[in-house]
Parts: structure tokens; C-alpha cells; sequence
């Protein structure tokens, strides 16, 4: 991504690990370092894919990031021409975490993943063009028409 905000993580002390799942547990990741950046996607995907308006992302470091249990992969070319590669709990049906072949040391956790709630700070919104007109986010956060 170019010319995006900056990270709210840059200036922070986040505790580590960093840990989050699926709903049933079966699918868990640990992250030693820390997260990258953070935002909401409201690309035509995401908004499938979350039952709502937009997808909520975290970050990390894919070589830092340990990933426990079983999950099932969906992938599809993506609006950049990369292909992103969305992975699932096969029993409760979660999406936890993404990942992309563009950035291949970017583990894209979902925000609602995380076990510590607190550590979502997102610093943009992407896709706003494919916005639903009632889903409504923070309106202080940098919005994009595409992909940063
Ligand atoms: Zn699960
Ligand atoms: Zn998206």
C-alpha cells in the first residue's frame, strides 16, 4: 500500500503475544511481533464475507505469527491483481485471517479475531466507493475510493 496514514502502532507498547481465534476455539494464531497497521475494507468481498457492511483488519507479521488447528482456504484475484487467499475454521465457519500474494509477509487477521479487543486501531478505510449507504464509519478516518 502507498501513501497510506501512519500506523497508530508506531508510538505504542503493544503486549505481546498478540492471540486471537475462530469462535470455537479450534483455530488459534500467536503473533511475537508487533501488529503493522490497522483498517476497515468495505470492498464488494468483505462485505459478503462479514454478513456486513465492511471487513475489519489487523496487520501482522506473517514470519512472526504461529498458527494452530485446522482451516479451510477460499482464493480469489483481488481488485490489485493479487491473489488473497481467505482462511476459515472448518467447523464453525470464522474467518480468522487472510493472506495476500502481493505482500507475502502480511498476516491479515480480522479484527473480531482478536482476544484482546482493545488492540484493533484502525488508520483508514478502503473501498469506501462500494460503501452501503448505512453502513457508517468513523468519519475522522481517511477514506479511499480503492485499495491504498
Ligand atoms: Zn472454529
Ligand atoms: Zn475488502
Amino acid at each position: 500500500m502507498a501513501n497510506i496514514p501512519a500506523s497508530k502502532y508506531s508510538e505504542l507498547t503493544v503486549a505481546r503475544p498478540i492471540t486471537g481465534g475462530c469462535l470455537c476455539g479450534g483455530l488459534r494464531y500467536e503473533c511475537t511481533g508487533k501488529p503493522l497497521i490497522a483498517f476497515h475494507c468495505q470492498c464488494q468481498h468483505c462485505q459478503k464475507l462479514s454478513s456486513t457492511g465492511h471487513g475489519s483488519y489487523i496487520l501482522l507479521s506473517k514470519s512472526e505469527t504461529k498458527v494452530t488447528g485446522n482451516f479451510s482456504i477460499w482464493s480469489y484475484t483481488a481488485d490489485s491483481g493479487n491473489t488473497t487467499t481467505k482462511h476459515f475454521c472448518p467447523k464453525c465457519g470464522t474467518q480468522v485471517f487472510s493472506l495476500t500474494s502481493g505482500h507475502q509477509n502480511n498476516f491479515i487477521a480480522s479484527a473480531s479475531s482478536l482476544d484482546d479487543k482493545s488492540l484493533f486501531l484502525p488508520s483508514l478505510v478502503l473501498f469506501a466507493k462500494h460503501a452501503s449507504p448505512w453502513d457508517q464509519i468513523d468519519n475522522s478516518l481517511p477514506r479511499y475510493s480503492g485499495g491504498a
